[in-house]
């Protein structure tokens, strides 16, 4: 027998010194803190997991010992940035995905001041707790759609439920976001995105970084939902909020062309934590096939449990080769592509599904009860093929990319 015992990325090239650390520093937050956090989070109601002493507020403190600070991060050649993004995500979400959304979210108006090139924003929002409105609850797909690549040609947008004017120096932000904005209950700091008012008429849009204490912010109740239990959700409500016009990361001009880099930089992050997500459905699996007897022999030793077995590492290894490839291409690109980050997510948050789903079914009876690990990150795993941008918008907006005008 060849058996063969995988380092924890599995068929990647041996990790230099640095990534090594991180790996494995990563890996024992994920293993100690974040799993078992995860598992009393998933249990608690949306209230009593953003309540003070819940295990969520010891989880983000000890995140922050690990020192992984955007603004360090920005400092490394962008090839050694990317790929210690995606090691560290994979850990995370191996850990608990929920608190992985937690700690990732946190960090989104940092990396999208980033992305718009406003340092004064970058230094204001990093340490702080973060999140990212977009979406809004008649306007989801719409919203993320910016440039109207998929949406029907016969249809009018309506109302925007959020809207900005310029009012002088001053963005002045009315209406609502939807109750899935991850991380709104807890968050300092908003990166909004929303239409602009003029004239009596709105359109797409700016896009702006709003402290979330100033006056006229306030917030829904934390959304319920079978996935992500560790990270909150809720709504933000807007009424005549007064945003310094310093705090700008986007304007009419340029809103949709952030829009499309901002799911080009989102979309990988989606695909490294559902990588950790699939692995860890995986390792789980591998364990039980040994110990589980059906037949007077561990259920390994069935060869068809040994093709379901490698059909789940060759999916986790697949996910995790194409979201690693991608955000290599992004960043190395003269302009990141949406066919390239919509491939790495859709094919990472399927291959989550499958697997944990396949996983469930390996552990048969157990795999439905709450006594064991599989059917919550079952649930984690459905949860992010709709999170950022559902798989098939994703993937009609991605696959608006191939069409080569010059052919038709
Ligand atoms: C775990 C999680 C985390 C999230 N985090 C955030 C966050 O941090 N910030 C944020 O702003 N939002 C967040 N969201 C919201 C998420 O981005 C939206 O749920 C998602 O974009 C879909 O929008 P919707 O729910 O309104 O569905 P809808 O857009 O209403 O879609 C409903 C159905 O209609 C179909 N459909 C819609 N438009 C079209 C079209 N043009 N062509 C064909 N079919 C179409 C869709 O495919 C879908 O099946 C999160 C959601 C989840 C589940």
């Amino acid at each position: 027998m060849d058996y063969m015992q995988l380092p924890l990325s599995g068929l990647e090239a041996p990790l230099n010194e640095m990534e090594q650390m991180i790996q494995d520093n990563v890996h024992h937050f994920a293993l100690n803190v974040m799993r078992p956090a995860g598992v009393e989070l998933d249990r608690l109601s949306a209230d009593e997991a953003v309540a003070p002493g819940s295990p969520l507020w010891k989880v983000l403190e000890k995140a922050n010992e690990l020192g992984l600070s955007m603004t360090a991060m920005a400092e490394l050649p962008p090839l050694d940035r990317v790929k210690l993004f995606a090691i560290a995500s994979e850990e995370l979400a191996w850990g608990d995905a929920g608190l992985a959304g937690s700690i990732l979210v946190n960090h989104f108006p940092v990396i999208y001041s980033m992305l718009a090139g406003n340092m004064e924003m970058v230094h204001y929002c990093e340490g702080k707790l973060g999140c990212w409105g977009i979406t809004e609850s008649e306007h989801g797909s719409d919203m993320l759609d910016a440039n109207a690549a998929v949406a029907s040609p016969a249809g009018s947008y309506g109302r925007p439920s959020c809207v900005a004017r310029i009012v002088g120096d001053k963005i002045i932000v009315n209406g609502q976001k939807a109750a899935w904005i991850s991380g709104a209950v807890t968050a300092e700091v908003c990166a909004l995105y929303c239409h602009l008012e003029e004239g009596g008429k709105t359109r797409p849009g700016v896009a702006l970084i709003v402290p979330l204490d100033l006056p006229g912010v306030s917030r829904g109740k934390p959304l319920d939902k079978i996935g992500f239990r560790g990270m909150n959700q809720g709504e933000l409500y807007f009424d005549n909020v007064e945003v310094p016009m310093a705090n700008l990361l986007a304007g009419p001009d340029t809103y949709q062309d952030f829009v499309y880099r901002t799911l080009c930089e989102a979309n990988p992050h989606v695909a490294a934590t559902s990588v950790g997500i699939a692995r860890a459905a995986f390792e789980h699996a591998l364990e039980y096939a040994h110990h589980r007897k059906q037949g007077g022999v561990a259920i390994i030793q069935h060869t068809g449990m040994r093709l379901r077995l490698f059909e789940m590492f060759r999916k986790v290894e697949a996910a995790r080769a194409l979201t690693r490839r991608v955000m290599a291409f992004n960043t190395t690109a003269p302009r990141p592509s949406l066919l390239a980050s919509a491939a790495a997510k859709v094919t990472a948050t399927q291959a989550a599904f499958e697997v944990a789903s396949e996983a469930v079914q390996i552990f048969g009876g157990n795999g439905v009860t709450r006594e064991y690990p599989v059917e919550k990150l079952f649930r984690d795993a459905r949860s992010s093929m709709i999170a950022d941008g559902l798989n098939e918008i994703l993937g009609m907006k991605g696959g608006s990319d191939l069409i080569n005008p010059d052919w038709l």
